[in-house]
């Protein structure tokens, strides 16, 4: 049926989930990974401090439950996912218990209760996006930006909502601190200034599906993605050699569709021979992002939070009102470090029995991940500021470390080189390059190179854990190398 293996560059979710549609489809498939282990942004490791699991990279999987290719490997049959009633937190300084965080649930009615005056604008906000949850998640995540969404009414809801949030209309509807607050943290996700349309679409969509489905946690953490995907690609075939890096795409001519799960800049360096110097000129001119210095710790015992509620959420966002956290992404934007930065932190501990505390002589060890964003390539170590915001909302938090560990920007870009400057997105996700990432075309997978394809989250939809460019790259193969139908449904 078909002649002429492929090879997949790079086995991150994305080229996984490439390897995985192509064995799938009976296509002979090579995965090659430079690193050690598989999994590049989703990787679990005792790094900190042995017997103890931290995730390196991602640890919270809001698309794992939504998007269309986990959906259609069942991924949540093949992970054990814990999905708490709460989503996310933002710790505010307020006085009375009650305005001192925003809690968002998975239930938007009870989230709105806790806001306050805020409470009814804020369910407006979200509730018509939640009704057309498909839509929305088709629109984002679906493919090229270029294609007609297939529900038009839910990408209007999410378009205009974008543009209110996105610009500095963004507090019109809100009184209070603590909802906008609320929808900031969420929009901050994606490094940049705001208020900015890219950062406010992305808040918006990850918000809503926080108030759907959920943020789930996987059990033993992120590294179960990895190995679903990896046991499912075995099963059909497929071959993976890691400690294996490529840097020529003449060391791939034994195969007829090279897939590079790398960055725009790396296929560039790898396969630049083969392609054509207009499409090189334009790869040349993607840009990318600042960077991500990421604070693990252990500590005995949980998070001494000053409102409790906050250790009902896998996820906080730690950046106090929606001011301060723009004036903190801002003078990332300006090549400057923080004083009191805007910190994600997952406390999976606590929803996951396989990461729950281990005893060791009267303590209990406690993963938290955390970080923070910087300027790229930045080599600053900014635990002391992380530390000292966790310890603003969280009196007592200093006390209770046992270990630390910084990983620097520029020592995330030598970790994974997709990650340029310690820019994790492999692409500023700005409104230019959600429509050119890294081009503009209606399959921005496809190279203009015979076989030779982008599988990267450099290429649409873009960064976080969902395997769609990968998803959307090996299908893309499949019907022009390989003159197959588009398997879309084919995966079960
Ligand atoms: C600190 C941090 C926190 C994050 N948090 C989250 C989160 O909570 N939720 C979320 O959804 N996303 C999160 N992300 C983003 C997410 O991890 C990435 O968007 C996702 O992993 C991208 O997948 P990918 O397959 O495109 O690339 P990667 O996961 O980066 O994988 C690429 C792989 O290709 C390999 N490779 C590159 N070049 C070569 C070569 N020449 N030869 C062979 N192998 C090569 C690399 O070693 C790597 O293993 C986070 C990332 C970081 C760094």
């Amino acid at each position: 049926m078909t002649s002429g293996g492929a090879a997949v560059v790079g086995a991150g979710p994305n080229g996984l989930a490439a390897a995985v549609t192509l064995a799938r489809a009976g296509i002979p498939v090579t995965v090659f990974e430079a690193a050690e282990t598989i999994g590049g942004g989703t990787r679990t490791q005792q790094f900190v401090r042995p017997g103890v699991l931290n995730d390196v990279c991602s640890a919270i999987h809001p698309m794992a439950l939504a998007t269309g290719f986990f959906r259609a490997f069942d991924l949540e049959r093949r992970v054990n996912f814990v999905v708490p009633d709460a989503s996310y937190a933002n710790p505010l300084d307020g006085v009375h218990s009650g305005d001192r965080a925003a809690i968002a649930y998975r239930d938007l009615a009870r989230t709105a209760s806790e806001l306050g005056r805020d409470g009814p604008a804020y369910a407006r906000l979200y509730r018509p996006l939640l009704k057309h949850l498909e839509g929305v998640v088709d629109f984002a995540l679906g493919g090229s930006m270029l294609r007609w969404p297939r529900d038009p009414l839910a990408a209007i809801l999410t378009a205009l909502r974008t543009v209110e949030q996105g610009t500095p209309l963004w507090n019109a509807r809100f009184s209070e601190p603590a909802a906008p607050a609320l929808v900031s943290g969420v929009a901050a996700h994606s490094i940049g200034r705001m208020p900015a349309l890219a950062s406010a679409g992305v808040g918006l969509v990850l918000g809503a599906l926080g108030h759907a489905r959920g943020w789930p946690v996987p059990v033993g953490g992120s590294r179960a993605i990895t190995d679903a995907l990896a046991a499912d690609l075995l099963v059909h075939g497929g071959r993976i050699e890691t400690a294996h890096p490529i840097s020529d795409v003449r060391e791939l001519a034994a195969y007829r569709v090279k897939l590079f799960d790398t960055s725009a800049r790396g296929l560039v360096r790898i396969a630049g021979s083969a392609l054509p110097g207009r499409y090189r000129r334009a790869l040349g001119r993607f840009r990318y992002g600042d960077g991500a210095s990421k604070v693990d710790f252990v500590l005995d015992g949980p998070i001494p939070w000053a409102d409790q509620r906050v250790a009902a959420a896998p996820t906080v966002h730690l950046g106090g009102s929606r001011a301060e956290g723009a004036a903190a992404e801002l003078e990332v934007a300006r090549g400057r470090h923080p004083s009191t930065p805007y910190v994600l932190l997952v406390q999976a501990a606590g929803f996951d029995p396989e990461r729950a505390p281990v005893r060791e002589g009267g303590a209990e060890l406690t993963p938290i991940w955390s970080y923070t964003h910087v300027p790229q390539g930045s080599n600053v170590d900014v635990s002391q500021a992380v530390i000292a915001q966790i310890e603003r909302f969280a009196p007592g938090f200093r006390d209770r470390i046992l270990d630390v560990r910084v990983t620097t920007a520029a020592e995330f870009a030598g970790y994974n080189r997709n990650y340029v400057g310690g820019d994790f997105s492999a692409g500023a996700v700005t409104p230019r390059q959600l429509f050119a990432r890294p081009v503009v075309a209606r399959e921005p997978w496809r190279t203009p190179a015979a076989g030779i394809y982008l599988c990267s989250s450099s290429a649409s939809p873009g960064p976080g854990v969902h395997g769609l460019p990968g998803w959307y790259a090996a299908r893309s193969a499949l019907t022009h190398e390989y003159g197959l139908p588009d398997p879309d449904l084919g995966l079960h």
